[in-house]
């Protein structure tokens, strides 16, 4: 498959066309921001990782049902996935209060749900990325109620199925962010990353985080902790 023109550089990652229109490569980079880009680092070796976990898990979401962008991995960084129009909503899972849910409503983090919540923001770097409410996203015209009804069931089907995932490998799922798009005959699928950069991720016998927020909050060892975490989803398929 071959790498045509950048079509759009982000924070984290390059968007190639290729020669198929339907098609695009995805390259991951090692740069990490946090706070909208205020904050901005390199976590060496996160990109391929980032490539890895986020292939790993997409095939196994596949696999439960839940179609995805995911076509093939091409190198350490580099992936094939089938381009789509991104849903402009970031969506969020929770099963544990952590970040901006603990700042918002004063309350610890850690505390176990009895159920997972789920939530939406607008995708708008200039209006930083604000909490959305459904009215609000069929007002902007941003998904239909279809569209949203089954983003919401793979959202919890996802959760569902990656939070036994991790505790098989003795880490808690706390809570994540996943993109969706729609495909050229307006089936919706799993798009963009799952990753640490994209999920809370904490050892489950010491909570100790193995994510993102690790850079985000200065507690160091940052590179360590992609590799552990990487290293635990490794073991676990291993078996
Ligand atoms: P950001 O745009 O937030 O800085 P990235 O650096 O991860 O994020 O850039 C990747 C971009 O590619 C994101 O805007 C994401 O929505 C988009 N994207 C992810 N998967 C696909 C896909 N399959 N087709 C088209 N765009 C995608
Ligand atoms: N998240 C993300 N991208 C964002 C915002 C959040 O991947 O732009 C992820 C984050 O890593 C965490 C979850 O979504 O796993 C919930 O994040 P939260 O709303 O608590 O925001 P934060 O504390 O990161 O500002």
């Amino acid at each position: 498959m071959e790498k045509k023109e950048l079509l759009y550089e982000g924070k984290a990652k390059k968007v190639f066309a290729t020669d198929d229109p339907e098609l695009l490569i995805v390259s991951y980079k090692d740069d990490a921001t946090a706070f909208n880009g205020k904050k901005k680092g390199t976590i060496a070796g996160k990109g391929v990782i980032n490539n890895r976990m986020s292939n790993r898990l997409m095939d196994k979401l596949e696999q439960s049902g839940i179609p995805t962008h995911y076509v093939r991995e091409l190198s350490d960084r580099e992936t094939l996935v089938k381009k789509v129009q991104i849903v402009p909503l970031e969506v969020i899972v929770r099963n544990v209060s952590a970040g901006s849910f603990a700042k918002r409503y004063g309350v610890e983090e850690g505390v176990v749900f009895d159920r997972p919540t789920l939530e939406f923001s607008y995708k708008n770097d200039a209006l930083d990325d604000p909490l959305i409410c459904l009215p609000h996203i069929y007002a902007l015209g941003l998904a239909s109620e279809k569209e949203m009804d089954t983003i919401k069931a793979y959202s919890y089907g996802i959760n569902r199925f990656l939070k036994d995932f991790w505790a098989s490998c003795g880490v808690t799922l706390v809570d994540f962010k996943i993109e969706f798009g729609r495909l050229p005959d307006g089936k919706i699928v799993l798009a963009d990353e799952i990753s640490p950069d994209t999920c809370r991720l904490w050892d489950s016998a010491t909570g100790k985080k193995l994510d993102k927020d690790r850079f985000r909050r200065d507690l160091g060892g940052v590179e360590e902790a992609y590799a552990e975490i990487m290293g635990r989803l490794e073991a676990a398929d291993r078996g």
